[in-house]
């Protein structure tokens, strides 16, 4: 029985009720932070519409802004993503048009056609013969604005207008999208790093003041002018990383294709020794150069829908959805990634050591609980060690840690973890947010002091020291987990390292230690048990975000969403997976969650199936590219994926001592004396004892082959069963490929589709012990 079903079955009845109404006064909150988001931005483009354009105009007329350069937003590496250039706003001036005698049907006709603006609305606008200022057009850039001068000049206007502006571009378009952020009509910004550093990154306008008449048009004669020099706004250099952002993207989108994720995902990367976020994602994401547009997948949703009245509904829901950074402005209940933290607590507070060990015959019983408590694996996990328990992340074993330590000293040590903030008043549900500098951060959720320490009442403590009935930040747990794995120091997680002034000055972010959690002997304890749950084979339910030639340790999560239990629904899971590298000297943290994948899948739905994986990938890809050499066994020497050498103009002896050599099997084709052509390539990467094709005198079939079906299968079967069609295989993590639990999962080309002889197929392989199967 899943770990999840077990507590909510044990659960007393007036504890979920309580559960319910905290969870209530949870979603409210959710949603109040969601209208106001959503109220600032109507408020700005459509109610204040007006009010700004008759206040440009005032302001134009009697002194015309000369807007500062909106700073540049750079990642860790200098890459620009987000930056301003140089545009122009058109005008014209109805009163000149009069006076200069220009004609009106001309000028509307041809900025309607340059523009692309409406010809009827600059008729209407030049009909104002006493204004000087009706705008036309925002923010247009360089090759309109040539072809509108060479309008002006061909017909000697004087009627038509440009100002110059800035206009905001994000190269990367949606990459970072939430961590950015994006910049309203009136240039401020509305979220992300341009929101929460819009003092900063805007700057001051500068001004050109005239003399004016009464009627506050210029004097035409005796022209006076002042200029005030705009002040440019700050440069801000982040601490994402966009590679590594990159990478994260890239795996966590495959995710949610893969496990049919319904309700979005998130992960954040970490520097754990400085709290520098590295890569933060939220999917579905958007195009930050265009964001009120819908990703491509709410599209599709509201295009199915009929009604016009539900499609205007689902597209404001959904793009709300899409601006939201589920990676701190979502709560979640962490399930048994916390069991981390309640390790940590309890070596700390000398409650356990590694030579303690547990019995687990699958449940307990705590005081006030009227049924025994179960652990996710009910036949039990019998006598274990502190490490296998961990390994096993069983239930039981960790009550019994909870309960040792008291009720008391685990809030205490919440709270020191940032997870919670204790008051005086022990009926208030305690709640913490990180600080951190980005917009949008949602506080926690805990149980009250007065309900947390009855001591006829162990449920809760019991619940919470698996990770269940509170609930948290995804940057919350990847901040107290990071403590957990640097040596004991609490960081202030940040986003920003460096503003650089208009003036050349420039801030600096430094790492702060908001305070020392654990010791580091404690923390060396829990680096060398989190290693164990990704690298043993056999017991690790981690075991398959282990990447060949690295450390990796981490844990596992699953948990059953609240609000659905609240709300009486279906069942519906958060799977997560935290990785922490290398564990012999920690750099990253990466925590990954996928918010409801399908159970149409036929993917057993759980931390370890799918979160570890995709951590697993990530960590493949982002070691390597952090400097990490690879230390591989002798056992992964012989069996990882290796490049073909190039074997072109040997003879047939020498080409067979070289493809053993290389460890690789061999047929040839033809008979000359002489190889002459080869497949695969010459430094294509494919399994170790892959048989390559030689030909001499020969050349390669052009035949054209379907793909056949390998998931299910393991890799060597897989090898084979390509190799009979002229086909190759690869991992894109190298894995444990032996292992005969490890069957492909994902294949990279469709099966059916027709490839040509010689294509190397990538495949993921998944570990599926279906012993493991169970919501650790
Ligand atoms: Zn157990």
């Amino acid at each position: 029985m899943p770990e999840n079903s077990a507590s909510r079955a044990s659960g007393s009845q007036p504890n979920r009720m309580m559960l319910r109404r905290t969870l209530f006064l949870l979603t409210v909150c959710g949603i109040v932070a969601f209208i106001v988001l959503g109220a600032r931005l109507f408020k700005l483009q459509i109610v204040d519409h007006d009010l700004y354009e008759s206040e440009a105009i005032t302001q134009q007329v009697r002194s015309s802004a000369i807007t500062a350069s909106r700073g540049t937003i750079y990642d860790r590496n200098g890459k620009i993503l987000a930056m301003s250039a140089t545009a122009q706003n058109i005008f014209i001036s109805p009163a000149e048009i009069v006076k200069n005698k220009e004609d009106p049907v001309l000028i509307a006709k041809g900025l309607a056609e340059i523009l692309g603006v409406d010809y009827g609305e600059v008729m209407e606008k030049t009909s104002h013969t006493q204004s000087y200022y009706q705008m036309v057009a925002l923010r247009v850039e360089q090759d309109k604005v040539d072809e509108i001068r060479a309008f002006i000049q061909e017909h000697k206007l004087t009627g038509i207008k440009l100002e110059p502006t800035s206009k905001r571009y994000y190269p990367y378009s949606s990459l970072a999208a939430h961590v950015v952020g994006f910049v309203g009509t009136d240039n401020s910004g509305l979220g992300g790093l341009e929101a929460y550093y819009n003092d900063e990154l805007s700057g001051v306008n500068g001004r050109v003041v005239r003399a004016k008449n009464a009627f506050g048009t210029d004097m035409l004669y005796t022209k006076y002018e002042e200029y005030f020099d705009a002040e440019d706004g700050s440069n801000i250099t982040s601490t994402i990383d966009s590679t590594i952002q990159y990478y994260m993207e890239k795996h966590l989108q495959q995710a949610v294709t893969d496990f049919d994720v319904r309700n979005g995902a998130a992960a954040i990367a970490m520097d754990v020794n400085t709290g520098e976020i590295l890569g933060m994602v939220s999917l579905g994401n958007f195009d930050l150069n265009d964001y009120q547009k819908l990703n491509d997948d709410y599209q599709t949703l509201v295009d199915q829908a009929e009604d016009p009245a539900v499609k205007t509904s689902l597209f404001n829901q959904l793009q709300q959805r899409q601006w939201r950074n589920k990676a701190l402005s979502d709560t979640y209940e962490p399930g048994s990634t916390f069991k981390i933290i309640t390790l940590a607590m309890a070596l700390e507070e000398g409650v356990t050591n590694e030579e303690d060990s547990f019995y687990c015959g699958g449940s307990i019983q705590v005081t006030g609980d009227t049924d025994a408590r179960k652990c996710w694996k009910t036949s039990g996990h019998g006598s274990q060690s502190l490490t296998q328990a961990l390994q096993h992340s069983c239930n039981v074993a960790f009550i019994t840690l909870g309960v040792r330590l008291g009720a008391e000293t685990f809030y205490r040590y919440a709270e020191s973890f940032g997870f919670l903030k204790l008051t005086d008043n022990r009926d208030a549900y305690p709640s913490a947010t990180t600080g951190v500098d980005l917009g949008g951060e949602s506080g926690s959720l805990w149980w009250t002091q007065n309900v947390f320490y009855r001591r006829d009442n162990l449920s809760q403590l019991a619940a919470a020291s698996f990770g269940q009935t509170f609930t948290i930040t995804p940057l919350q747990l990847i901040t107290a987990v990071s403590a957990c794995v640097n040596g004991g120091n609490l960081m202030q997680p940040h986003i920003v390292r460096e503003i650089e002034h208009s003036d050349g000055t420039v801030t600096r972010i430094e790492p702060t230690v908001v305070r020392q959690v654990i010791s580091e002997e404690t923390s060396a304890t829990v680096r060398r048990m989190l290693e164990q749950v990704v690298c043993d084979p056999v017991e690790g339910t981690g075991k398959n975000a282990y990447v060949a030639g690295y450390r990796i340790g981490g844990k596992t999560g699953t948990s059953e969403k609240v609000a659905q239990i609240a709300a009486g629904g279906p069942n519906e899971y958060i799977v997560s997976f935290i990785g922490v590298a290398p564990m012999d000297a920690p750099q990253i943290a990466i925590l990954v969650l996928l918010d409801t994948p399908s159970t149409e899948t036929g993917i057993y739905i759980s931390g370890g199936r799918m979160g570890a994986p995709t951590v697993g990938k990530m960590m493949a890809d982002i070691l390597p590219y952090l400097g990490i050499e690879a230390q591989y066994s002798e056992e992964e020497l012989a069996t990882m994926d290796r490049s073909v050498p190039d074997f072109s103009g040997m003879s047939k002896d020498e080409a067979m001592n070289a493809a053993q050599q290389a460890g690789f099997d061999f047929r040839i084709i033809g008979d000359g004396s002489e190889i002459t052509a080869q497949l695969p390539a010459r430094n294509a990467v494919v399994a170790a004892g892959t048989q390559v094709i030689l030909y001499a005198n020969a050349e390669p079939s052009e035949a054209v082959e379907k793909m056949p079906d390998l998931h299910g299968l393991s890799y060597s079967i897989a090898r084979q069963r390509l190799g009979f069609y002229g086909l190759f295989i690869n991992t894109n993590v190298m894995s444990r490929i032996d292992a005969e639990h490890m069957l492909v999962s994902w294949q990279s080309v469709e099966t059916d589709e027709e490839i040509k002889h010689g294509t190397v197929i990538t495949v993921t392989l998944v570990d599926s012990d279906s012993s493991m199967d169970g919501r650790y």
